[in-house]
């Protein structure tokens, strides 16, 4: 059956899947949804007997449906290959009850590879599937973590060029030591002397340059952008959800049809919509848990129906989740409201005009799938401690917000349902606040590198090579510019 895309905010765009992942964006400031949610073709139990990348397969082509066989299975596997560190792509390990979903085993030890690592290949393909001719140029502004996995994702892929700009200032030394030591000739990596929003605006305003898109078409080229809002990066994600439902049958932790639940750290409620999405496939999946940080627009709105985002934005060692606008919830109000773009259009304007929209109590209702709660800054700090010196294993802020949320849960419902937890960076990406977490006064002194090996010795997990390599690899990049200069730098880099 041929699936389309609709917009989130009004009914008349429609759009088969490559067209979405090519435009990112609906032109009316939307999100692309698919018309109705697809379901799995294949049992639980054959699952249980197939690789990371043929579970990618069956779960993409229900979402994918104008792609041909030949070709998403050209970029599951052209992503989906030593890349990555293990060989299962995204391992469960069982630690204090609970079953934690490595997602960091990809080239820059966060989960966001999972799908910037097949994103470039989705694109490409339809860009040729839709007769574009032009080369894609990727611009990205980046406060440190998207960048590097773009860049990683994107690098040496033919039909592509991708620029990212960083605040020369704004980013940590391993961050920038990360972006700037970059492979791949058509990458190109610019700091720029302002601060992320400068660096962001000055990409909108890019994009928005109708004469520069001009000039660029001539030369052969367009832009596009790899930011999380793309179905793209949305539905590699739904894989891993069902393949580590698949592990848990094959392990015999789980009999076939037996709910378990879902507990994701969030921010822009990418990964966490991907779990809806394969819950609606049929995954058995009961509650999806939302665990937020100290800034915990999302647990508000869960409790109240509220979406308020008229607060003070606070800095936490999580701070991928650092986050008061959570973009992809605009495809779930959508889906409560009934698939009304109207009603959608209305919540998201209030949104942008007073920063707060509140839902029906019907929509609310249609919310039964989820549970929200936060975690503070000193829980995520104990809680890295705790279930180091219980277990043995270390797990990262980002996924110690996710496990104390989990307990909060545990003890208020006292539901005892088999819990995947989202394990979405390691500890090594987040060593300083994993080892600070740990033992505050034996490590403060210690250099970032000082620190990976302590962290080694500590975990007793080797040293990742993405972390391992940064110790020696030459630089790059060294381009700095002014944010007045944005354009005519990628000019230069595409020799126009
Ligand atoms: C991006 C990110 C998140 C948040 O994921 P969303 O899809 O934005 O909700 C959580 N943890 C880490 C480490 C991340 O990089």
């Amino acid at each position: 059956m041929e699936l389309f895309y609709k917009s989130t905010r009004s009914d008349d765009i429609k759009v088969t899947a490559s067209q979405a992942i090519l435009k990112g964006l609906s032109p009316d400031g939307g999100l692309f949804v698919p018309s109705t949610l697809p379901t799995l073709d294949v049992s639980l139990s054959d699952l249980t007997k197939m690789s990371y990348q043929e579970v990618a397969y069956v779960v993409m082509k229900q979402f994918l449906t104008d792609f041909t066989e030949e070709e998403l299975k050209n970029c599951i596997n052209r992503a989906y290959d030593e890349k990555f560190d293990t060989p299962e792509l995204a391992p469960l390990v069982k630690a204090d009850g609970a079953y934690y979903l490595e997602l960091f085993h990809g080239a820059t030890i966060a989960f966001k590879d999972m799908a910037l690592s097949i994103l470039p290949h989705l694109l490409i393909t339809s860009a040729r599937k839709n007769q574009v001719k032009n080369d894609i140029v990727i611009l990205t502004a980046t406060s440190g973590d998207t960048g590097k996995a773009a860049l990683a994702g994107f690098a040496d892929v033919e039909g592509t060029k991708i620029v990212v700009f960083y605040p020369k200032n704004g980013v940590s030394p391993i961050q920038e030591k990360q972006m700037v030591t970059q492979k791949g000739d058509n990458t190109k990596v610019i700091g720029i002397h302002g601060n992320f929003d400068d660096a962001q605006t000055g990409v909108k305003n890019i994009f928005g340059n109708k004469e520069l898109e001009k000039e660029l078409d001539a030369a052969g080229y367009q832009f596009s952008s790899a930011n999380s809002i793309n179905i793209g990066r949305l539905v590699p994600q739904v894989v891993y959800y069902v393949y580590s439902y698949a592990n848990l049958l094959k392990e015999g932790e789980i009999t076939e049809g037996e709910k378990i639940n879902v507990v994701v750290p969030t921010g822009n409620f990418g990964n966490i919509l991907a779990a809806y999405f394969a819950k609606h496939m049929g995954l058995p999946i009961d509650q999806l848990i939302c665990a937020s940080n100290e800034n915990k627009v999302l647990f508000d709105f869960f409790s109240t129906g509220c979406y308020d985002r008229n607060r003070d934005f606070k800095l936490t060692s999580s701070p991928s989740m650092d986050i008061l606008i959570s973009s992809n919830l605009e495809r779930l109000i959508y889906l409560i409201a009934g698939c009304d773009a109207k009603k959608n259009k209305e919540l998201m304007d209030a949104l942008k005009s007073a920063g707060k929209y509140e839902i029906t109590p019907d929509m609310k209702e249609k919310l039964a799938d989820f549970y929200g709660n936060y975690t503070s800054e000193a829980e995520t700090a104990e809680t890295i401690k705790d279930l180091y010196e219980k277990t043995g294993y270390v797990i990262d802020t980002h996924t110690a917000v996710a496990a104390n949320v989990y307990k909060k849960y545990v003890k208020e419902t006292k539901d005892t349902k088999k819990t995947v937890i989202a394990s979405t960076a390691s500890p090594f990406k987040f060593a300083r606040s994993v080892m600070d977490a740990i033992d505050a006064k034996k490590y403060d002194s210690l250099s970032d590198f000082e620190l990976v090996d302590e962290l080694s010795k500590v975990a007793n997990v080797a040293v990742p090579k993405a972390v391992e390599e940064l110790r020696t690899a030459p630089v790059r990049h060294n381009t700095v510019c002014e944010v007045n200069e944005m354009t005519d730098e990628i000019k230069k880099f595409l020799g126009l």
